[in-house]
């Protein structure tokens, strides 16, 4: 019987594990060589000679292992091709490092993860790369961001950690009008809500040690792509800057992807059902969850999301410091950075913090942050367990703040 091949569900379990082995392994071995023989008439040293369709070489440039993840993630996204990396963070730099140069220009979401916005004023700029933030749900003013040396536009959706919304097949259109490459940090959304590539994005970009790993015990990356976009970005990242995953770890990430949408949607019920809880508890003052109508973006988010995944922001009347009193009290949920885990896990963020350190934002632009996450927000990554007993616990927190 033909296996279907266009269900998440079917895709997540079956694609890139067809190769036959010699053994008739049906669960896929972890290939641990760093070295492989050259197919006949392929030898090639040099990196820049180096194309995977004609075989493995060295597993910093590849392997059979860490092909698998990219192939199944690939076909995931319905992209073309995908590349595997150490940490997310190495996805991103390995992007920015080879896809821009001297004199070009980067266009940045101004609420992003953390660590992307440090990087570019830290080190990126040092090699005289220029790079504008701004409001990327704002389409009037990504417009005006764009200069003649505009080459890459990078935005996250839904944003760490506000969860405003972008609009991608907007955002794509905007970019190529423009002459430069649109990259989504999907982390938040994962394949199983947003497939950024079919929206016209050319880079999907995922911190595999989220809700792809899913367990908190893989640190991985992933860029996805076509085969032409990720061709350059393997050979200068992968082989130059040695930013790779490692077999062992892409087993572990494979493996994991099986159970994503299954994993997914858990998670968005669970969501579902403390955000409307919390929504109603009389010592709230706001809940940002792209699932609840509150939402100011529910309604793009409702168009180009199939899951509102498992993350949330939450403000309380009494701020900073009924939320770290909070974080104190909790039972069952875990206080801790970090998300997309099966366990619940809420933390902390400060404005002033990631003005300080982050963001660098204007004051016009710190007053639009402000309407979404006030002096800080309580950032909660809802985990898989019964939501009856997620509310409980934030119940007699609650109750004694
Ligand atoms: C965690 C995270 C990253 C960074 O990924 P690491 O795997 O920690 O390097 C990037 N973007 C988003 C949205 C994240 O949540």
């Amino acid at each position: 019987m033909k296996k279907s091949k266009t269900n998440d569900e079917t895709l997540a379990t079956h694609a890139g594990e067809d190769h036959g082995s010699p053994h008739g392994d049906v669960t896929p071995p972890v290939h641990v060589s760093t070295v492989y023989r050259p197919k006949p008439g392929t030898e090639c040293f040099s990196a820049n000679n180096y194309d995977q369709e004609d075989g493995f070489v060295y597993t910093r440039w590849g392997n059979p292992t860490i092909n698998l993840f990219e192939q199944k993630l690939a076909a995931l996204e319905g992209a073309e091709d995908a590349m595997a990396f150490s940490s997310g963070i190495a996805a991103v730099t390995g992007l920015f490092l080879t896809t821009l140069k001297r004199g070009d220009h980067l266009i940045l979401s101004n609420v992003c993860y953390a660590g992307i916005p440090e990087f570019v004023h830290d080190i990126l700029v040092n090699f005289g790369v220029e790079a504008t933030f701004v409001n990327t749900s704002d389409l009037a003013k990504v417009k005006a961001a764009f200069q003649k040396n505009t080459k890459l536009v990078f935005v996250d959706t839904p944003a760490n950690p506000t969860l405003r919304i972008a609009d991608i097949a907007a955002l794509a259109e905007m970019a190529h009008e423009h002459g430069a490459q649109l990259a989504i940090d999907s982390t938040w959304a994962t394949p199983i809500a947003t497939k950024p590539v079919t929206l016209g994005a050319d880079f999907v970009m995922h911190s595999v040690s989220k809700y792809i790993g899913g367990h908190g015990d893989i640190m991985g990356g992933a860029l996805v792509g076509s085969k032409k976009t990720l061709k350059p970005i393997r050979l200068k990242a992968g082989i130059h800057l040695g930013a790779g995953l490692s077999p062992e770890l892409a087993w572990l990430a494979s493996r994991s992807l099986h159970t994503l949408p299954i994993r997914m949607a858990a998670h968005e019920k669970s969501a579902t059902v403390v955000a409307n809880y919390l929504e109603k508890h009389p010592k709230v003052a706001r809940v940002i969850y792209p699932g609840l109508v509150s939402h100011p973006h529910h309604a793009l988010a409702k168009k180009q999301m199939k899951n509102y995944s498992g993350m949330m922001a939450v403000r309380l009347k009494g701020g900073a410091e009924a939320a770290k009193s909070l974080l104190n009290k909790l039972e069952l949920i875990t206080h801790a950075v970090s998300l997309g885990k099966t366990k619940t896990l809420a933390f902390w963020i400060s404005t002033e913090e990631l003005q300080k350190n982050s963001f660098k934002m204007s004051p016009e632009e710190l007053e639009e942050h402000k309407e979404w996450a006030g002096e800080g927000l309580i950032r909660m990554s809802v985990g898989i367990e019964d939501p009856d007993d997620i509310i409980a616990d934030l119940a007699q927190g609650l109750s004694r703040i």
